[in-house]
């Protein structure tokens, strides 16, 4: 009787909580409110079939000894989520050069499963990217890494492919990134059969309205990668987006960043606020780079942060990182 009582008084201040509005504390994941994404039409939707518009940031690369790799751990990811209120991260895997994927496969990996493992404990979503201009010169190792990662990650609702970060300015659409793309793809497709794979474009992912006049077919779930940098891309990119969302296909914004396209430069507050309106306007979810300390304008930390901590303080943010700290805060969930 007495076990029966207190029951009662629990549940009566439970309901009186409830309606002084200070019990809920957001206990919902992003996963588990959208869970698994697909394509409709120009529009990424959530399992609802709603528009959905996620904010987070890219890691930098994941090569050895470049330093990015130093934030690849459970902190940053669960750093992002709580004090971020991030709802997506990406694991940039750097493929080619010093200390890569594909000179250094078991570290490289490592890097990768602990990203992704923190984003699926934390209920985000996470993009594991093909961090190569070079792509489609050893489509094999693509196909390899991507086997490895559809059959560990892809029952997983959090997971996103990006195959190919940028193609250069020099590669062709219809001759280097579709017959590259198809081939990953298909690969991918053979063992995961929905989630989003993203696709590059050539000119480090700004001829997305190339892309648009002739997409890649007999797939479905399919999303085009759009690259700015505010510094140097304004309204011609945007025009060249809106093609193609007008030609039918569905963007997302895996890279940006507040500077110029060299990554370094000053931040362009103006150009940042007109991107982020454009961004809204059109449901686009975004990663903006990068997280790291390297000493260049796109950094979100100042020069030798520490990366065990288990978070960073606003003094160990750059003007770039206290600018779109707030960005992703206030982006609708
Ligand atoms: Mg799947």
């Amino acid at each position: 009787m007495k076990n029966f009582s207190l029951i009662v008084v629990l549940l009566m201040c439970s309901r009186l909580g409830l309606a002084m509005g200070s019990v809920p504390v957001e206990s919902v994941t992003p996963v588990e409110r959208h869970g698994s994404l697909s394509v409709d039409g120009n529009r990424i939707v959530d399992k609802s079939g709603e528009a959905v518009s996620l904010a987070g940031v890219s890691l930098f690369w994941s090569n050895e000894g470049w330093g990015g790799n130093r934030f690849y751990n459970e902190n940053t990811i669960s750093y992002l989520k709580n004090d971020w209120d991030a709802t997506i991260v990406r694991a940039a895997i750097g493929v080619d050069g010093d200390g890569s994927y594909l000179e250094n496969p078991k570290e490289n990996w490592e890097n990768l499963k602990t990203a992704v493992d923190a984003a699926i404990e934390n209920g985000i979503y996470v993009i594991v990217d093909w961090h190569s201009h070079h792509a489609e010169d050893y489509p094999q190792a693509a196909v390899d890494f991507f086997i490895k990662v559809a059959s560990e990650y892809g029952e997983y609702p959090n997971l996103i492919y990006e195959i190919y970060n940028e193609p250069l300015n020099t590669a062709s659409w219809e001759e280097d990134v579709v017959p590259y793309s198809e081939h990953v793809i298909a690969a991918i497709r053979k063992i995961d059969p929905d989630n989003l794979i993203v696709v590059g474009s050539p000119t480090w992912s700004q001829d997305v309205d190339v892309a648009s006049k002739n997409p890649i077919i007999g797939y479905e779930n399919i999303v085009y990668t759009l690259h700015f940098y505010a510094g140097t891309h304004k309204e011609g990119l945007r025009k060249k987006a809106e093609v193609a969302l007008e030609n039918g296909i569905a963007l997302m914004v895996t890279e940006w960043g507040t500077v110029e396209a060299s990554g370094d430069g000053a931040v362009d507050h103006e150009s940042v606020a007109e991107w982020a309106s454009f961004m809204k306007t059109h449901n686009l979810s975004h990663c903006v780079w990068a997280f790291n300390d390297k000493d260049e304008g796109a950094s979100i930390l100042v020069p030798n942060s520490d990366p065990d901590q288990e978070s960073w303080p606003d003094v160990s943010l750059t003007e770039s990182g206290l600018l779109v700290k707030e960005l992703i805060r206030e982006w609708r969930h």
